[in-house]
């Protein structure tokens, strides 16, 4: 655990505030993450519960305890490690996510949650400045080919677990970026373009180069929305092919063709 007495010791700490004198100037992130002193002490308050609420409550699971400890130990290089284990984008989850493993913490009950959010914030900041986020090509290629479909937080973790797995991956996205509701629901107050755009450069980086075969990479083109129709159109064409249904009209008006914007 932390520190057995951290809870007990240390205050729960927010993350700070730009001054608004600042932040009616432009329109970046105004949230001041932690220093490392101050992440220390919120790592030191986690009681390493034996029955960790916190990481059931975490919609991705992240192995919160274990991250809370090495942060207090100092050994930041292995809590990032811990944290990419469960989750491929911390940065944008240390920024937007409304941390229900803050609602669901041991120490919510009587006194203020673990500063899980701001921690990770704090840890994933780090590793960037540091420069241990770097790409993780495979070791080896299966010759399968995937298609991505939509290119928001859920498709870019698929398609960098899947290019990772040895799969050549294309994701595919209907607008001229990649990100989603990341990239075009989040204001850059909450979090800024910069932070996708890094992520996308490590996806090309797993992949192969961008200018050597245009279906492994990170396709952003007005290509991007007719192949991905052709997958689609394939997709469907052998779904009624195999099962004799034709329901086609529920494929035109689900998620995927909506994503990709036609008819
Ligand atoms: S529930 Fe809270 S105190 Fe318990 S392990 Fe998780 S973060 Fe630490």
């Amino acid at each position: 655990m932390g520190k057995v007495t951290g809870f007990l010791e240390f205050e729960r700490l927010e993350e700070g505030y730009e001054p608004v004198e600042k932040r009616v100037k432009n329109y970046k992130e105004f949230v001041i993450g932690l220093k490392p002193e101050e992440a220390k002490t919120q790592g030191a308050r986690c009681m390493d519960c034996g029955t960790p609420f916190c990481n059931n409550g975490c919609p991705v699971n992240n192995i919160i305890p274990d991250f809370n400890e090495l942060v207090f130990q100092g050994d930041w290089k292995n809590a990032i490690e811990v944290l990419h284990s469960t989750n491929n984008f911390p940065e944008f989850t240390g920024r937007i996510c409304p941390a229900p493993c803050e609602a669901a913490c041991t120490l919510n009950v009587a006194d203020d949650a673990v500063g899980i959010k701001s921690i990770e914030h704090a840890i994933i900041d780090r590793a960037w400045q540091e420069g241990w986020v770097k790409p993780r090509p495979a070791s080896h290629k299966t010759g399968k080919k995937v298609a991505v479909v939509g290119s928001g937080p859920a498709g870019m973790a698929a398609a960098q677990q899947l290019a990772r797995a040895g799969h050549d991956v294309t994701l595919f996205e209907k607008n001229d970026r990649i990100g989603g509701l990341l990239r075009y629901g989040i204001p850059d107050f909450k979090m800024e373009k910069s932070h996708i755009d890094r992520r996308a450069e490590q996806l090309v980086a797993e992949g192969k180069p961008v200018d050597e075969n245009r279906r492994n990479r990170v396709d952003e083109r007005e290509s991007a929305g007719q192949c991905g129709r052709q997958f689609l159109d394939r997709a469907v064409e052998q779904h009624v092919h195999q099962t004799g249904v034709d329901d086609a009209q529920r494929h035109q008006t689900g998620p995927g063709t909506r994503c990709l914007g036609h008819r």
